[in-house]
């Protein structure tokens, strides 16, 4: 053991590489050659603002989800819950991307022990998941799909209520569930059937099932199927 001399380093992430059983860092997986000395460095570790932070924190992580699925159900249905909920969510959102980042540029320089002491490949899949959020978030904001797919899933049931309405064995109205939708009511207009499921900052707005699947006037309408749309009224 050559223990005069300081210890030999991963020049990628500066983890200690003496006495492994194979030459390999078990820290990044960069191989090394003992008998070659510019296939490793020696000397003290890096200085700490240069070291891998670690991968995202698991508030971070909670962050991301929750303004990912904040987002998906309000463009599911037009409308988001509360406002003032998604603002802070967004908010916190920010936060959190502005975190990632900054470990992401730090990662060049990997850690070697940081507080904590997490080590090896734990927590790696943290990276995954705020990128997974990021490309969900905005596909979600530029097109229908969290609308078509909860109304896919949830039309069978719509069916159903509609077409007891017309015979006259669905007589509630009021505030039900129907399929993944959370309904306040339904009402008649025009031969159409009209299921609320709230408002926006814009409107009302709702499910509608349109028997002759004509256009419907006052809205803004995305047809989801035949004879269904969903509808924002202004
Ligand atoms: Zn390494």
């Amino acid at each position: 053991m050559q223990t005069d001399l300081p210890s030999k380093r991963c020049l990628d992430c500066s983890y200690i590489i003496d006495g492994l059983p194979e030459n390999r860092c078990p820290e990044c997986g960069r191989v090394f050659d003992p008998d070659d000395r510019r296939s490793y460095r020696r000397g003290a570790r890096q200085p700490r603002w240069v070291l891998w932070i670690g991968p995202p924190r698991l508030w971070s992580l909670v962050a991301a989800v929750v303004l990912m699925t904040l987002v998906l159900k309000a463009r599911s249905q037009h409308a988001c819950d509360d406002v003032m909920v998604m603002v802070g969510a967004w908010l916190i959102g920010l936060v959190a991307a502005a975190d990632y980042l900054m470990r992401l540029l730090r990662v060049r320089c990997p850690r070697h022990g940081p507080p904590g002491g997490q080590t090896g490949s734990r927590g790696r899949w943290r990276w995954l998941v705020p990128p997974l959020c990021a490309l969900l978030i905005p596909s979600a904001m530029l097109s229908y799909w969290p609308l078509r797919v909860r109304f896919a899933l949830s039309r069978p049931t719509f069916d159903t209520v509609v077409q007891g309405i017309q015979d006259g064995s669905h007589s509630n109205l009021g505030r039900q569930t129907v399929g993944l939708y959370s309904i306040d009511f339904i009402q008649q207009d025009r031969g159409r059937i009209i299921l609320s499921t709230g408002c926006n900052i814009v409107g009302p707005v709702g499910m509608v099932y349109a028997p002759n699947d004509s256009p419907l006037p006052d809205t803004i309408a995305i047809r989801l199927a035949p004879c269904w749309y969903a509808a924002q009224w202004h």
